[in-house]
């Protein structure tokens, strides 16, 4: 048999589905990915992102190469053209069966479902697996029958009905059959204009990077993880998710590594190691959320009365917030991370939403698309469920008359400054006691902006806001 494989979420060989069942089935697979910078912008994907995704690319051909998989990247017009792409392509190879891994994000669905419907009118076969989760999405219900859209009960029925036969990927794939297909990645123009500054040194592409990274967090660093993972300074959890975004790794991979270091255990043991492994399932019930709910995908909150609320716009705010120029240093200091990094630390992703939507009362959606603009990491269903967290619009979400203090926040979480002095190098000279809200005369002498609002009015203006709404 003749295979395809069709690359999309999923870059790697390790635990890739249909890659594996092709390769099993098959005496020759050839491979396609569809790059399209249409799509991407229209999905608001980073530039930092793209760059990864073709760095992971060069890297992917290679490793097929080794396997005489001969790699094609074909530049698409977007996913509504896709259809024609892979069923062209599939006759012009005198390919006998498709193979690629699901994703389940709204257009990702309907885009698939034309290319099934062009590949069976021109009887060709295709099949499709699930390498993001552990269950597919939508299968785990709660006693009605429902979706779950809160976290703990869908992570009790996750672990109910767990078996470790899940887990079986290991898998070690046979040279095919050689093909004249000659790869064109190496000569292909993706017209890449990098617009980012960020450090790609801190991102190395390619799955055994990716592994690497599983196996040192889970040795040094995953024991303390429920202790460190809130104090940005330390390198304290596993920087994995852009990885797990293009699918470099698979979450089935890190559950099954943090579960070796942990005796096979979910709910004992090592604190930090199931803290973790909870910190996977969120990643996987909020593709559940944008699965179940196509409302979340449409740009609507999760919480119908939100609606209504009267948010903001203060397009002097907005910059200042974007361009770390708040006069509030931890949520400055954040925003520059995200601009040299292309990624934030999970206390400061939550810090700087719910000042953005409740201090400023700015629309979610905004700060939600500002972040896939410019994350590394960049998940829909992530980004959107932690914007929609933070805003107090989602499932199992803040109530909203919980609204963090960013100084509070910054002295509990940042207790030396030492995060803010990383990123604001200016405040250096200032000690822990101003540090996070520096005085007037420190703010001159540092050229530290004012502050752009005043946190007890901006609280009681957000409270009355969402009151409102709701009433
Ligand atoms: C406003 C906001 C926006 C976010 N946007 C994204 C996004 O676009 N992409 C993204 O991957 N994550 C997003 N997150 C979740 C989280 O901040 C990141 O996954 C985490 O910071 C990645 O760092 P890490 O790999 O070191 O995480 P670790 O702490 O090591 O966790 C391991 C993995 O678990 C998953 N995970 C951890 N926390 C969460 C969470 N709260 N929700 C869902 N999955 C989680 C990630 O895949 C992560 O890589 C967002 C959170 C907030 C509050």
């Amino acid at each position: 048999m003749k295979s395809l494989v069709w690359f999309r979420g999923d870059l790697r060989l390790d635990d890739n589905p249909a890659l594996r069942n092709a390769c099993e089935n098959s005496e020759e697979v050839s491979a396609v990915f569809l790059f399209s910078p249409k799509q991407l912008s229209l999905h608001s994907e980073a530039n930092i992102k793209v760059d990864f995704l073709i760095k992971n690319l060069v890297l992917l051909e290679k490793k097929l190469n080794d396997l005489n998989i001969c790699l094609t990247i074909i530049e698409s017009e977007g996913f509504s053209f896709d259809k024609g792409y892979i069923s062209n392509l599939a006759a012009k190879n005198n390919i006998d069966k498709v193979f690629w891994n699901n994703q389940f994000g709204e257009d990702e669905l309907h885009r698939d479902l034309q290319v099934s419907e062009a590949l069976a009118s021109n009887k060709i076969n295709y099949e499709s697996f699930d390498d993001q989760v552990v269950y597919k999405p939508g299968t785990l219900k709660t006693g009605q029958g429902n979706p779950y859209s809160v976290f703990t009960p869908f992570k009790r029925k996750w672990i109910e009905f767990f078996e470790m036969d899940f887990l079986d990927i290991d898998y070690l794939y046979q040279k095919k059959s050689k093909t004249d297909h000659i790869s064109n990645v190496d000569a292909f123009n993706f017209n890449f204009k990098q617009t980012h500054k960020a450090d790609m040194d801190l991102w190395p592409a390619g799955e055994e990077e990716a592994i690497a990274r599983l196996q040192n967090f889970l040795k040094d660093k995953a024991i303390n993880y429920s202790k460190d993972r809130n104090d940005p300074i330390i390198d304290g959890t596993s920087r994995i998710s852009p990885y797990l975004a293009l699918g470099i790794i698979s979450s089935k991979r890190c559950i099954l590594e943090a579960l070796k270091h942990n005796n096979f255990e979910f709910s004992s043991g090592h604190i930090g190691i199931t803290k973790w492994i909870d910190e996977i399932v969120w990643r996987e019930f909020y593709k559940n959320i944008m699965f179940s709910f196509s409302k979340v995908s449409k740009g609507q909150p999760f919480q119908d009365y939100s609606k209504s609320i009267k948010w903001r716009f203060d397009k002097d705010e907005f910059d200042a917030w974007k361009e770390g120029k708040t006069g509030f240093p931890i949520i400055d200091a954040a925003m520059r991370q995200l601009l040299h990094e292309g990624w934030m630390h999970n206390r400061l992703r939550m810090v700087v939403a719910m000042f953005f939507t409740k201090n400023m009362l700015h629309d979610w959606r905004l700060g939600e698309e500002y972040f896939m603009q410019n994350l590394i990491d960049g998940d829909f269903a992530s980004n959107n469920g932690g914007w929609q967290w933070s805003s107090s619009t989602g499932t199992d979400a803040a109530p909203y008359f919980r609204i963090f203090n960013p100084i509070t926040q910054s002295t509990n979480f940042d207790k030396e400054g030492l995060f803010i002095k990383k990123y604001f190098p200016e405040l250096k000279d200032l000690d822990k006691s101003v540090i996070h809200n520096p005085p007037t005369e420190h703010r001159k002498y540092c050229k530290y902006p004012m502050q752009i609002l005043d946190l007890k009015e901006s609280r009681l203006r957000a409270i009355e806001a969402f009151k409102t709404a709701k009433n």
